[in-house]
């Protein structure tokens, strides 16, 4: 036990990032919207003007929530009542215990009694307290033209309604519309992409329980703040291997591969950041993090990044030695 403690505490972690490339194919994650019946794909300007594909880091981070939310559920772990229906408002929309009192209060009993406040963040009106997020996610991009779009069009086929030649070889869509009794028949534009998307992001473990209000810890116990650590970390794992964005009814993504790098710093440093858009984004991080001695683990495949993952789920979130609060 004691020597298992001293392990943990000589294995902590300040901040982690995973940065790299990934292939999806023929999926529709994210769209701009819907203009009458045809769904516009996500298209983002790089600085050059090159127009590319792209998933919001919104949506990233929405799917590495429901991960997490999904744990936390399994797991037994605190969620304030907003949480436990995951609303998107998280501890504004929870705000019994919250109104009584100073602002540095409010957040001790936000961060405190919810791992999803904690670790995503949230923005009380009243008092107006606001957490950033512990995870943060970049906009996922496909590299310069290295990705397809088609706009397909489909046809729902009514319940009853003869359908034509030209209408037998698409899809059937049993939708709830349907369900509800729309029989219109109806052609609609659906798009499909395809390519090798680089992301980034970036997971201040750090943070984890502290009350940025007044820097105190609003979890003190290590055992809980390691707990919400490493169900962050399977929340990463999961959002790699299950990016369950829009449309996967219909469009569940083909992934194909991926590959990056894992950065972890053990001490107060601030890990090093690069767009994968740059095909020597490895060699460069590993340059710039072995200067300010941080670790880097290489990955090829989603085996290898599971298996980072795993490993880092066992050591224990950073901690700054801070006047304690109680004493305070
Ligand atoms: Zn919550």
């Amino acid at each position: 036990m004691m020597a298992e403690q001293e392990k943990r505490q000589g294995q902590q972690v300040f901040e982690i990032a995973v940065v790299g490339r990934a292939i999806w194919n023929l999926h529709s994650l994210n769209n701009e919207g819907t203009i009458g019946n045809v769904t516009e794909p996500r298209t983002v300007v790089l600085w050059d003007g090159a127009k590319t594909d792209g998933v919001s880091g919104e949506m990233m981070k929405h799917i590495h929530a429901f991960w997490t939310w999904i744990q936390a559920k399994q797991n037994n772990l605190p969620l304030c009542s907003a949480c436990q229906q995951f609303k998107p408002q998280r501890a504004d929309a929870a705000r019994e215990g919250l109104s009584s009192g100073k602002e540095s209060e409010a957040m001790r009993e936000a961060i405190s009694r919810c791992v999803l406040c904690d670790l995503h963040g949230f923005l009380v009106q009243r008092p107006t307290i606001h957490r950033q997020s512990t995870v943060e996610f970049g906009w996922v991009v496909s590299v310069r033209e290295q990705f397809h779009r088609d706009l397909h069009i489909h046809a729902r086929h009514a319940v009853g309604e003869q359908a034509t030649p030209a209408k037998t070889e698409e899809e059937e869509q049993k939708n709830e519309e349907q369900e509800q009794g729309v029989t219109a028949q109806m052609l609609y534009h659906r798009p499909t992409r395809s390519g090798v998307y680089a992301f980034v992001t970036l997971f201040q473990a750090w943070r984890i329980g502290l009350n940025e209000v007044n820097y105190t810890y609003a979890v003190d116990n290590d055992d809980e703040r390691q707990k919400r650590y490493a169900t962050a970390l399977t929340a990463y794992e999961w959002t790699f291997k299950r990016p369950d964005g829009a449309m996967t009814t219909t469009r569940l993504p083909h992934i194909e591969g991926i590959e990056g790098v894992v950065l972890v710093a053990r001490n107060a440093v601030p890990v090093p950041l690069l767009t994968p858009l740059r095909d020597d984004y490895r060699e460069k991080l590993k340059e710039l993090a072995g200067k300010q001695g941080v670790e880097v683990h290489e990955f090829e495949d989603i085996v290898r990044l599971t298996e980072i993952l795993m490993d880092l789920r066992t050591c224990q979130p950073f901690r700054f030695a801070l006047k304690d609060e109680k004493a305070g």
